[in-house]
């Protein structure tokens, strides 16, 4: 199963070099996203990874834990709000300017907590280690690891000293009898208040789904399992939701971070939105993550019995405009509160998930290649004819294929859009990405 993602966060006073750490972080991986503006002011949140560990790391726009002024202490609670939300707390301080009292400030907070903590003496390029950071040893929080984030100086073996510090979550006890492939993981992600907890308990509370005790659960996440017409789910809690008695309630804030993480562990996010609402900011940057994950997704507007012909129609325009980018995503309405067409979402979950695992075979593809070339060529692009030859599959979840040819930099993206809808058409493809890829040979 895919582990969770350890959250990293990098915290110090301002002009430390939090930032410059931060892009030096997120940048070396190909698709960063996850900078989430509009869900959070002050902190960025990227994907991060070494080797063969990913981890999201937060950057924090500073930390005044005293400081009266208001956007100070907004600053501060924005800090405060990141070390909870990580597994390990990166404390950057300036080796050139030395301590201050602010970074005691900070010291004595984050040694009151019982997170690990790693302290990080920035801007240190060209220095000798001994005497100049003797200083901050003071601090009480153990060694000083001197790192040049602009210069890329120990940033490796800083994140690695800092990933070994921190206790992986282990993998629910359930998984090791259950090859993964036989069960379907879902998030139900959306923001507060759309209606998240009355959908599962919904679900929980119907006699055709059969829901298990819960399972060790990681840290504080929680998933449940259950089976539902000889298929097996499991539901990823994203919603930070607690069993109350025999239904489940959600009791704490909206946490991105738990968004981000139950998202890139599902195999099928179910999008949920509020018809009262419409699509809001926040709905549309949870649907850029979830496109970006590339997991599939299932749309349904809740709370559809709480509004009229022309509310109804004015939220589908807006999801026409606003969340065009998910056009693959099949799309339900439902009230989860008077339990109508939530069970509809099952067909389109487990369609989502067959075509995000679909296998397309190297002569199927190819044939439909051909098909569609022979139907409508690529245009000549200045002297060069884009000639596409053959394709094989290169991914799952979400699926791509990738095409094998000459001069196919020239393929232009209404031609992608037109192999992409071919290609959707031949497999049935519903509900997830479909990535197409080209190779030129020369
Ligand atoms: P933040 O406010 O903590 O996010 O700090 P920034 O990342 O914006 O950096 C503050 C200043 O320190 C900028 O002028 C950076 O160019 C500089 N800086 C960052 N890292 C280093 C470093 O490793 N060495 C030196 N000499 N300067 C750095
Ligand atoms: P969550 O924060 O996403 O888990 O949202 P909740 O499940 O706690 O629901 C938030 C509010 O919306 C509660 O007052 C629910 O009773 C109400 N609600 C949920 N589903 C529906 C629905 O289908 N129709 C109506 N009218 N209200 C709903």
């Amino acid at each position: 199963m895919t582990a969770f993602k350890p959250v990293v966060a990098l915290v110090g006073r301002p002009n430390v070099g939090k930032s410059t750490l931060f892009n030096r972080l997120t940048k070396s991986r190909d698709a960063i996203v996850a900078d989430l503006p509009g869900l959070t002011r002050d902190r960025h949140y990227g994907n991060a990874r070494l080797g063969k560990r990913e981890f999201i790391v937060i950057d924090t726009g500073g930390f005044e834990p005293d400081a009266s002024s208001g956007i100070y202490r907004e600053m501060a609670k924005q800090t405060r709000q990141a070390v909870a939300e990580a597994d390990v707390v990166i404390f950057v301080v300036d080796a050139r300017a030395g301590l201050s009292a602010q970074d005691h400030d900070i010291a004595a907070y984050l040694r009151r907590l019982a997170k690990p903590c790693l302290l990080v003496a920035n801007k240190a390029e060209g220095m000798r280690e001994g005497a100049q950071l003797a200083e901050f040893y003071e601090l009480g929080l153990g060694e000083v690891i001197p790192v040049s984030a602009a210069h890329g100086q120990g940033v490796r073996s800083m994140i690695e000293t800092a990933l070994d510090r921190l206790e992986w979550p282990a993998a629910p006890a359930e998984d090791a009898q259950t090859p993964d492939a036989e069960v379907i993981r879902l998030a139900v992600a959306g923001r507060p208040n759309v209606g998240k907890s009355t959908l599962i308990n919904a679900w929980l509370g119907e006699e055709r789904l059969v829901a298990f005790d819960l399972p060790g659960t990681t840290r504080d996440a929680i998933r449940v399992p259950f089976e539902r017409e000889g298929r097996r789910f499991e539901l990823i809690d994203t919603a930070g939701l607690r069993r109350k008695g025999k239904v489940f309630q959600a009791v704490e804030k909206f946490s991105v971070v738990k968004t981000l993480q139950a998202i890139e562990s599902a195999h099928v996010v179910l999008l949920l939105l509020d018809a009262t609402q419409g699509v809001t900011d926040q709905d549309a940057h949870i649907a850029g993550y979830i496109l970006d994950s590339g997991r599939s997704v299932v749309l349904a507007v809740n709370k559809w019995d709480a509004v009229d012909d022309y509310q109804r129609e004015q939220v589908q325009r807006s999801i026409e405009a606003r969340l065009a980018f998910l056009k693959f995503a099949p799309l339900h309405v439902i009230s989860a509160r008077k339990r109508q067409g939530i069970q509809a979402l099952w067909k389109s979950i487990a369609r989502a998930y067959a075509s995000a695992m679909v296998k397309m075979p190297t002569p199927v593809l190819t044939r439909l290649l051909h098909e569609a070339v022979a139907f409508q060529a690529p245009r000549k692009s200045g002297m060069f004819r884009p000639k596409l030859r053959y394709a094989h599959q290169g991914g799952q979840n979400p699926p791509v294929i990738v095409i094998h040819g000459n001069s196919l930099e020239h393929v232009g993206d209404a031609y992608r859009r037109f192999l992409e809808a071919r290609f959707r058409k031949a497999f049935d493809l519903v509900g997830t990405p479909l990535r197409i890829e080209f190779k030129t040979q020369d």
